[in-house]
Formats: structure tokens, C-alpha cells, sequence
């Protein structure tokens, strides 16, 4: 008697099935382990957790102004001592555990398909301050723009890929807001965060130019300044202060993760 023909699941090759649960993953996100919740394990969800508090309205810092003696909106010392050229910031949290886990996976290119879960994440957890930033309309009356800070083009071409960018793309369709790109950046940077401020001021000189022609003209209105991780804050600092002197009113800073450390 001849073999029976085989069942349609199983004619699908391997890859097939690695592309699909890459794409799909049925389990937890951080290990694969059986889901607790829409997007973690048990214990990876517990672990999460820990990254969640209260957050510097500024600058995403971990801080609880009402539980140090000040009323909620005080922003944390560091903003108080030195506010940065941005307006305020969100982060799902800081940069640890999971979080930090997830932040290292976007930042590969096998890792794009993480920004739409992870936007979904931060939407949630922020629901007031986006809607805020949504629809608070500029003088020029022009719907907040988008924006993802940019990587330099020799290390965007070595990587393929720029997850800020990503994270922009699903922004603005979740938030129904159009993505620019007016930054270009024109010095290629070391990593930043192991420098003292003044070697990351020098390092950060001229890293950022407006581009001279840009379908999305920034005079006049408000930005979401979108980036993967908030480290000492220097970066999307010089970027906001570039923006203004471009002309915009108000630049938010979203980021998937804040390190702890101050500026
Ligand atoms: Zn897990
Ligand atoms: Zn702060």
C-alpha cells in the first residue's frame, strides 16, 4: 500500500515555521516561554514590573515627586538644576531586566518586528500625556510631526537599519500624525554614555543639521522626537535644541527606555 500523502501543516519547511513564530511569536517575548499576560511569561512579566514607576515629567528619570515632598508636576533635580531643550518625555520605563532585553532585540534588524508590540506597550501606559501631544495643535495650527533621530548614514548602512525610525514609523500611524525626517546627522558619534559632560558636549557639536529642503516644514509646530533608549539625555537634548532653532514650539522626546543615571 503506498505511504499516505502528508498532512498540509507538515509540508511547510523548516524555515517556514522559524519565519512564523519570529513574526507571530505565540509565546512570551522576552523568553518564549508559555504566556501569563498579552505579551510575557510569568516570571518575565514579574521581572518587568520592577522597571515601571513613576517618572521625571521632563525627562522619564525614575522619580516620585510626591513621595520626596514636592507637588506632582515638580520635575526631577537634574531638570530643576539644568532643564533639558525638550519638553517632556515619556519611557515605558527604565532601561533593565526585560526592558533592556527588548531594547538590545529592536536594535537588530530581526528585531523590527518588536517596535508595533512595544509602541502598543508605551500607548498604554501613557494614554494622557500622548493624547495631549496628539491633538494640542501649534499656532500654525499643523498636526504634530513625527520624528525619529536619526543615525549616522555609515552606521545606518553597517546596520541596515534604525530602530528609532522603526519605533517612529508605528507611532505615527497609531496616533494618526505624520513622520518627517528633517534631521540628518552630520558627525558620526562615539557611544556617549561612558563620557563626562563636557567630552559628550564636544563629541555632540554640530552632530545634527536641519536638512536644507524637507517635505514636512517644522517651523511653527510641535515634534515627537522618537528614539530607542534615553541615556544621559544628551542626544535628543542637542537634537531638540536643533529643532528649535528651526523654528519648532515644543519637542517631546518618547523613548522605549530611560537609564537610570541622571544627566
Ligand atoms: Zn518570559
Ligand atoms: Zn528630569
Amino acid at each position: 500500500m503506498p505511504p499516505l500523502p502528508p498532512v498540509a501543516s507538515a509540508m511547510h519547511p523548516p524555515w517556514w515555521q522559524a519565519a512564523r513564530t519570529l513574526v507571530f511569536p505565540e509565546g512570551c517575548l522576552v523568553c518564549g516561554g508559555a504566556l501569563e499576560t498579552d505579551l510575557f511569561c510569568g516570571p518575565c512579566q514579574t521581572e518587568f514590573r520592577k522597571c515601571l514607576g513613576p517618572q521625571c515629567l521632563r525627562c522619564a528619570l525614575p522619580w516620585n515627586p510626591v513621595a520626596a515632598g514636592f507637588s506632582p508636576q515638580t520635575p526631577c533635580q537634574e531638570c530643576r538644576k539644568r532643564p533639558p531643550a525638550f519638553d517632556a518625555a515619556v519611557a515605558i520605563g527604565s532601561y533593565d531586566g526585560p526592558l533592556r532585553t527588548l531594547c538590545l532585540q529592536l536594535k537588530s534588524q530581526r528585531g523590527g518586528w518588536l517596535a508595533p508590540r512595544l509602541i502598543d506597550l508605551l500607548l498604554s501606559l501613557h494614554q494622557e500625556p500622548l493624547e495631549r501631544w496628539r491633538t494640542e495643535k501649534a499656532p500654525a495650527s499643523l498636526p504634530a510631526l513625527v520624528v525619529p533621530v536619526p543615525l549616522h548614514w555609515s552606521r545606518r548602512w553597517l546596520r541596515g537599519y534604525n530602530q528609532a525610525e522603526a519605533l517612529a514609523k508605528v507611532l505615527s500611524s497609531r496616533l494618526g500624525l505624520p513622520m518627517g525626517k528633517p534631521l540628518r546627522r552630520a558627525r558620526r558619534t562615539p557611544k556617549l554614555a561612558t563620557l563626562s559632560r563636557t567630552e559628550r558636549r564636544y563629541q555632540l557639536k554640530n552632530a545634527f543639521k536641519l536638512q536644507r529642503w524637507s517635505r514636512h516644514p517644522v517651523a511653527g509646530r510641535d515634534v515627537i522626537l522618537v528614539d530607542d533608549i534615553l541615556t544621559t539625555g544628551a542626544t535628543s537634548n542637542v537634537a531638540a535644541r536643533v529643532l528649535k532653532q528651526g523654528g519648532v514650539r515644543r519637542v517631546y522626546t518618547l523613548v522605549l527606555a530611560r537609564a537610570k543615571e541622571p544627566r
